[in-house]
């Protein structure tokens, strides 16, 4: 899946658009302006551009923006996840269940898993590309060691991806009640660990360096202290990002508050597990979370004074009826805000817009939660999780990841600020060309590596032999109608 030496000179101007274009430390807005890439690199980004070009792509009502960053994302088709599990369990209180899908005894995989990983896998590929999002960290889809089809996937796609397989203390399971218990393994844990340290130095920078590994622990919740001291330790030493799902359910916080007596964070900076390498997926229940019921730390200054990242994925928190407080206050503790879009649809209009409008009303105040906030996380706070200077932005001599957008419907209407058109209007099927270093992955609307209609059968295919297999894996045996029923019986 290498472009041939042909293409990778070949030097393209997109002239006409308005341009999200990046210049003096922000993002400025350049009308009627070209950008110009050739190879994998922006090489021109200005009010003109008279040099040669092999190839024009003319966005006369165009908007053109830097690919979208996603820093928290399970890529695979969601069939338990999404389709069957949206009502989540009341003794996981509402949130979190996602990370909660217990193991089966049958196979000890999570009993909703992909049934067919690779098409599950592929298709979240392409669905990430189909909403302009560019650079994933892929957390894993869902089954016990997928690695090997997930790289496969990961080359086929043409994007860039932040990946590793997870390391975790312990596995939630079912009881024959149906009560959820962690059984904990810690040195299972520690094997985990050593094979993606391997992971990581045998595959980084793979791909035309597309694919970058990391440390990735499962699970705050699940994980020993030890193990995340060594995991954050061989982030360091590899010099690569340590990532985890901290603080998305609140039982987290207070199981942490009742042991130690400090809260995760706290906890977090005691052990030395903080920092500008670290992303932190959700961190939803900190100190000053009014759920915490806790004022009595400070959670915000600890995290932005350590510099590390949250992942901010509200669309995943809202269908919980839960959300993340404050996101303009961790902004102003130098917290560096980031969007993950979690699960499917992997759509990152609605995520902006999500998290846009509910800040607003948990902040009660139209001034909170901004277009230009929403936007940064999801581009420019991307790249400064992934600690680059060369995404996230069209500026020259950072990579050509570029999506263009038809801006001139009746969906967008009159425009006078694009950012707030962009987060408040615009929908995914107005995204119609996906570039990635220098590579076109989806060209007026279809993708260039995938044949579509075949990923979606992939993605049926193995949502369907989940509800056959439903009662063999479901502790109570029944048949899945009953455990998870539809709105309405049938006819
Ligand atoms: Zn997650």
């Amino acid at each position: 899946m290498t472009t041939d030496k042909t293409a990778q000179r070949m030097r393209t101007r997109i002239t006409g658009g308005t341009i999200i274009a990046y210049r003096d430390g922000g993002h400025r807005i350049l009308n009627d302006g070209v950008v110009v890439f050739e190879g994998r690199d922006i090489v021109h980004v200005g009010p003109g551009y008279e040099g040669p070009a092999d190839r024009t792509i003319d966005a006369k009502g165009k908007l053109v923006i830097p690919g979208f960053v996603s820093t928290h994302a399970h890529v695979n088709a969601h069939e338990g996840s999404r389709l069957i599990f949206d009502l989540g369990r009341r003794d996981v209180m509402r949130s979190g269940f996602l990370n909660y899908t217990p193991n089966n005894p049958r196979d000890d995989r999570p009993f909703v898993a992909a049934a067919d990983t690779r098409a599950s896998i592929r298709f979240g590929f392409a669905q990430l590309i189909r909403n302009g999002i560019t650079t994933v960290l892929s957390f894993g889809a869902g089954s016990a060691d997928v690695s090997g089809v997930m790289m496969e996937a990961a080359d086929e796609s043409g994007m860039r991806v932040y990946f590793a397989p997870q390391a975790t203390s312990a596995e939630n399971r079912f009881d024959e009640d149906g009560r959820l218990h962690p059984v904990w393994d810690e040195q299972r844990g520690f094997t985990q660990l050593e094979k993606a340290v391997r992971f990581v130095q045998d595959n980084n920078g793979r791909f035309e360096g597309r694919l970058q590994g990391l440390i990735n622990v499962r699970n705050y919740v699940l994980a020993t202290v030890p193990l995340m001291k060594t995991a954050k330790k061989a982030a360091d030493d590899l010099d690569v990002l340590f990532t985890t799902h901290f603080c998305e359910q609140l039982f987290e916080f207070h199981e942490t508050v009742r042991r130690y007596g400090i809260t995760p964070v706290d906890l977090m900076e005691q052990e030395g597990l903080l920092g500008p390498n670290v992303i932190l997926a959700h961190s939803v229940y900190i100190a000053g979370h009014s759920a915490t019921t806790w004022e009595f730390s400070s959670d915000l200054e600890k995290l932005g004074r350590s510099g590390s990242v949250v992942a901010y994925c509200p669309v995943a928190y809202l269908r919980r009826g839960y959300n993340l407080e404050h996101f303009d206050s961790y902004r102003a503790h130098g917290v560096t805000m980031s969007m993950g879009t979690d699960v499917m649809p992997h759509d990152m209009l609605e995520e902006m817009r999500t998290g846009a409008l509910t800040q607003k009303l948990q902040g009660k105040s139209n001034e909170l939660g901004t277009a230009g906030a929403v936007f940064e996380a999801a581009t420019l706070g991307g790249a400064k999780a992934f600690r680059r200077e060369d995404i996230g932005r069209i500026a020259a001599g950072a990579k050509a990841d570029i999506v263009i957008m038809d801006f001139d419907n009746l969906q967008i209407g009159p425009v006078y600020d694009p950012i707030r058109s962009l987060v408040h209007l615009a929908t995914p099927d107005l995204i119609e060309t996906v570039i990635c270093d220098g590579e076109v992955l989806m060209e007026d609307g279809v993708l260039t590596r995938y044949d579509e209609r075949e990923l979606i059968e992939g993605g049926k295919r193995s949502f369907q032999q989940i509800v056959d297999q439903f009662s063999d894996r479901h502790w109570s045996g029944k048949p899945i109608r009953d455990v998870f029923p539809v709105t309405y019986p049938d006819w």
